[in-house]
């Protein structure tokens, strides 16, 4: 069905009015409640002067005010920025001097360091949001440098307005803008895995389109029914579009969760009844381990997603233990909404495999050197390619790399993959961090896989090396557990047990941790680039 974002968050409010939409910190706002904050949060925008197509960023964790503002903007045909509230001055300046938004909505603490970002970017309004506003909340603990009675209130600046304030002296605005399908709705920046993180340009089409498709992976759950865990950052486009606007397209309650852990997850779900958790590998891990488990009613869940990161065969057996659930993987990227992949809930139990195509979702493999060969043998490594209304306009400012991943209407996603007898898809490893060594392609995830195994390693990462002799050889960093000690021999024997000889680690390099980007992810570019300088 073709419907914007502020279309399906009005159909909503009229079809559930009454039904909780957030809960934040027990308290619960309705689909009613929120409908009038968006109406007055779109007020104060527009007097504010934002017009269609305008951008407004939002720098803020899981609060009632990223959703309320979220909307609003979507409301005035505006497009939504999110932004890691942890983000360094560099980083966020990067993504608002490219994005070039003029407003931005950000948590009251990163106020001062907004104010400095303006001489730099396009910044020129500041909405400061307080989260005291609605229950007192260890700020410490998602903002370590925030010390105890630090002064909160919004500092007396130029074109600086307080959330509250704002909301208590504007007009509700109820009208809705025409957006047309292909209209931008979200500007949202990639992890930075790989590289520098590039602005991504989704449209209505596709993350309406991306938040159909995974409804429909969610067999047996009821429009107006469902309770879903909002602990996934919605600066990220999979908390975005899989917790955010699922939880509105369907009338789902949306449990807010600013941070992450385990005990308050935990608490959730046992106090609200969470009936769907989209979550990351080591979310569920952490749920497993908690100490005191055993006290919480986890009853109510009914599914759970992982996606993001590669899901351990052992978490997803822990958590079935638990919970009797089993966990499906999903698999996506920023640049296609974010969802492509996913086992259906309820669906196989097949371990490691990032399950099938979404619905109106084209998967295929095709030669990691030659994009004109498609691979058609089951189970030979190819790089992933995907087609579907999810898929990405392209990258913001920046045609170049657009027209490097986008073919014909399909996304070059920089993976490699296999795919099996009845179609389900596996990563392998990112094209990027592939080694050819001595003309063999080594996945240095397998490596890594390997590594983990072995009893002292706490982390590890293989990279590829230049070597004169077979182009690239294969090292690997490795961060041994707290006490331990061990030699590289040691290491590289114990890998030549587990590995053809060609994958075996050359050379071992021990190092008190790894460099990891926002998200967690290990950096390994950045280990490569550390190597190469050391060579020099
Ligand atoms: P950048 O593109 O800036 O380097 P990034 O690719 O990490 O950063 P995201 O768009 O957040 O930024 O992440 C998408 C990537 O995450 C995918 O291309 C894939 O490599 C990885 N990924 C996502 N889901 C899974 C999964 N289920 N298993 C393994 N890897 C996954
Ligand atoms: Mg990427």
């Amino acid at each position: 069905e073709d419907i914007t974002l502020q279309d399906a968050f009005s159909k909503t409010v009229s079809r559930f009015p009454e039904n909780p939409a957030l809960i934040f910190q027990g308290r619960v706002i309705t689909y009613r409640k929120l409908d009038e904050m968006v109406a007055l949060c779109a007020g104060a925008l527009a007097a504010l002067g934002v017009k269609p197509g305008d951008r407004v960023a939002l720098v803020l964790p899981n609060l009632i005010q990223t959703v309320v503002a979220s909307f609003a903007t979507f409301r005035l045909g505006a497009v939504v920025v999110p932004n890691n509230p942890l983000y360094t001055d560099r980083e966020l300046e990067h993504q608002l001097s490219d994005s070039g938004a003029e407003v931005v909505f950000c948590f009251d603490v990163l106020v001062p360091r907004l104010i400095k970002l303006r001489d730099r970017t396009a910044v020129k309004k500041i909405i400061s949001c307080h989260i005291r506003d609605y229950l007192p909340f260890p700020l410490n603990l998602l903002f370590p440098w925030v010390k105890r009675g630090m002064h909160l209130k919004t500092p007396k600046a130029k074109d600086v307005y307080d959330f509250m304030d704002l909301m208590k002296s504007g007009t509700p605005w109820t009208k809705r803008y025409p957006s047309a399908m292909e209209d931008t709705a979200v500007i949202i920046y990639t992890g930075g895995t790989t590289g520098v993180s590039k602005g991504v340009d989704l449209s209505h089409t596709n993350l309406s389109a991306n938040c159909q498709q995974m409804r429909a992976w969610c067999p047996d759950f009821f429009d107006g029914k469902e309770v879903i865990l909002g602990c996934l950052p919605f600066f990220h486009l999979y908390g975005l579009t899989v917790v955010m606007n699922l939880a509105v397209f369907y009338g789902w309650c949306n449990v807010l969760i600013p941070k992450p852990e385990a005990k308050a997850i935990l608490d959730a779900v046992d106090k609200y009844g969470v009936t769907l958790i989209p979550g990351v590998p080591t979310l569920f891990n952490a749920m497993i381990n908690f100490p005191d488990i055993k006290k919480y009613s986890l009853k109510s869940i009914k599914g759970c997603f992982s996606a993001a990161a590669p899901l351990a065969v052992e978490t997803i057996r822990g958590f079935r233990n638990l919970t009797g659930i089993l966990i499906s993987e999903a698999y996506g990227m920023t640049e296609t909404g974010p969802c492509t992949h996913a086992i259906p809930l309820g669906g196989k139990e097949k371990p490691g495999c990032i399950g099938l195509p979404l619905p109106s979702t084209e998967a295929k493999l095709v030669d990691i050197d030659d994009y004109s060969r498609e691979i058609t043998a089951f189970n030979e490594p190819g790089e992933l390619c995907v087609k579907g209304p999810q898929v990405m306009k392209g990258y913001l400012n920046n045609p170049k790399e657009t027209k490097a991943v986008l073919k014909e209407g399909w996304l070059l996603t920089g993976d490699i993959a296999v795919m099996d007898e009845e179609g389900y898809f596996t990563i392998v490893d990112r094209k990027k961090d592939m080694i050819i060594s001595g003309g063999f392609n080594i996945y240095p995830r397998e490596i890594d896989e390997v590594l983990y195994t072995h009893p002292k390693i706490l982390e590890a990462c293989a990279v590829g090396v230049s070597d004169s002799y077979s182009g690239e050889r294969v090292k690997a960093f490795v961060v041994l557990k707290p006490g331990e000690t061990a030699t590289d021999k040691e290491i590289i024997e114990f890998c030549r047990q587990k590995m053809t000889r060609y994958k075996v680690p050359k050379e071992i390099e021990f190092v008190s941790d790894l460099p990891k980007s926002a998200v967690g992810k290990i950096l390994r570019k950045e280990l490569r680039r550390q190597d190469s300088a050391h060579a020099i």
